[in-house]
């Protein structure tokens, strides 16, 4: 072996596949007891169908690190039309990879056909389908060329992720040293990383989530090229880079997430507005309200209390928006309130390019953003209608954090809020009477009839 190939080797830069290392039952640890049942069920049904079937990624390296797997994936030989024979629960899914889905209740067990090489373009003998489809950049488009279970294990991204557990003989079967990975704690894309990368650019985000969420560090040779490759992060659909994100925002790990999506030059490709900004305020007020807001959804998300992504959305994009109203107010000189809802719609529109937040999000997030524009309106009936909207609590929340990374300026009215949440309904009554000044309300033309305002309607 030459010195060049020995370091290469060293980093783990081409991980090459093998005749996989077989681990008995008895050397594993891992049994039936802790998979879902109905993964189960799927499993011996497809085995008593007479095709092969195995669990395969996620779940058993959690199950081999000791983590509860979030879901079980399948794979099995049987296509997915042929799986849909067998199940009445079955639904087929999916473009880029056909998938089936079976459905029990509120679970879903993903049941994937192996994958085999996407570089032949001739239709193999005996392949079942041979669809396979790349981009000018070498990404992936459409990948349903099925194979053998070895080809599978090529195709999948991480050594950890390459592990199968087969339920003819309880055994894992480990195709790319991934056993060794876990034990290493090591993430590190199975072949050349660049190739892997350009089939497709997603990777480079899962392989810091999954750093993140195992607590693994990522091999050089898997590392080296991401920031280089970055700008990859373009060609994705932006629903798939929504869906992503959710990944990484919602699974307990998103300030570790963050810093390292900004530190390999990944957050551009998703934020880049805000990305611009945190870029010119190294530890700005900017810096620590996002830190901090990725610091309190953790701690949310590891204690399972609820988190809205609207929440997460209008804190990422709260800068661009503050920035573009002031730009919109200097140069077309309109006055704040207008300005603001043009940089909304604005900054809403340009950030779906990158990532697409589903409307049902971002309606919150303007929610939010609103509500936050009007608590220093508070007198007469407008504090107590402001605190009946039903994203209140949110923008409260949202005020906090602004507070508590150090916006001064906003301190007093905060603080004032706090008091107002805390009181009875006199002591209310009270604070309200002696707000004066510009607090005071205006008289209302007609008479001021009693609006019932919806959260819409009472933000126009
Ligand atoms: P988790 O579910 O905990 O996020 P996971 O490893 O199960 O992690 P999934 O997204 O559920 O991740 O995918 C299941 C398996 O499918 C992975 O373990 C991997 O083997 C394979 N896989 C998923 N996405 C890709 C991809 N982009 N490229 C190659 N293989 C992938
Ligand atoms: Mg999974």
């Amino acid at each position: 072996m030459s010195t060049k190939e020995q370091s290469d080797a060293e980093d783990g830069h081409i991980t090459t596949l093998h005749e996989p290392v077989i681990i008995p039952r008895s050397e594993h640890g891992i049994s039936r007891g802790q998979f879902s049942p109905n993964a189960l069920k799927v499993l011996y049904r497809l085995k008593d169908g007479g095709y092969e079937a195995y669990l395969v990624g996620g779940c058993v390296r959690d199950l081999l690190l000791g983590l509860q797997p979030k879901d079980f994936d399948v794979v099995t030989n049987a296509t997915p039309e042929q799986v849909k024979k067998l199940f009445r629960n079955c639904r087929l899914i999916g473009r880029r990879f056909r998938l089936a889905h079976i459905v029990f209740g509120r679970e879903i067990i993903e049941v994937a056909t192996m994958r085999g090489h996407h570089e032949s373009t001739e239709p193999k003998k005996g392949a079942k389908c041979n669809i396979s489809q790349a981009s000018e950049h070498g990404q992936l488009l459409r990948d349903n060329v099925y194979g053998t279970i070895d080809e599978d294990a090529q195709r999948r991204d991480f050594t950890i992720n390459a592990l199968y557990y087969s339920i003819k003989d309880f055994c894992i079967y480990d195709y790319a040293d991934g056993v060794k990975a876990i034990k290493k704690r090591r993430v590190e894309l199975i072949g050349d990383p660049e190739t892997r990368y350009r089939e497709d650019p997603v990777r480079m985000l899962r392989a810091i989530r999954f750093a993140t969420k195992l607590d693994m560090s990522i091999s050089p040779a898997t590392a080296k090229p991401i920031t280089q490759l970055a700008d990859l992060l373009a060609n994705i659909p932006p629903a798939r880079l929504f869906e992503e994100c959710l990944k990484l925002f919602l699974g307990g790990k998103a300030e570790a997430n963050f810093k390292a999506l900004r530190e390999y030059g990944l957050f551009k490709y998703l934020f880049p507005g805000l990305d611009k900004i945190l870029d010119a305020k190294p530890g700005g007020l900017e810096e620590r309200f996002i830190t901090q807001m990725f610091v309190n959804t953790d701690v949310r998300i590891n204690n399972d209390k609820k988190v809205t992504p609207a929440f997460i959305f209008a804190a990422l994009l709260w800068f661009p928006l503050l920035k573009r109203t002031e730009e919109l107010m200097q140069r077309e000189q309109l006055p704040h309130f207008e300005a603001l809802g043009a940089a909304m719609n604005q900054i809403l529109s340009e950030s779906a390019q990158q990532v697409a937040v589903p409307k049902r999000f971002t309606l919150g997030a303007r929610d939010i953003w609103h509500i936050h524009h009007r608590f220093d309106k508070r007198g007469g009936q407008r504090a107590y209608r402001l605190s009946q909207q039903p994203r209140f609590k949110a923008a409260y929340d949202f005020m906090l954090l602004l507070v508590d990374s150090g916006q001064e300026d906003l301190k007093e009215l905060c603080d004032w809020w706090t008091a107002y949440l805390n009181a009875d309904v006199n002591g209310q009554k009270m604070m309200v009477k002696s707000l004066g000044g510009n607090n005071r309300p205006r008289r209302r033309r007609n008479g001021g009839s009693k609006r019932r305002s919806s959260n819409k309607a009472a933000d126009e």
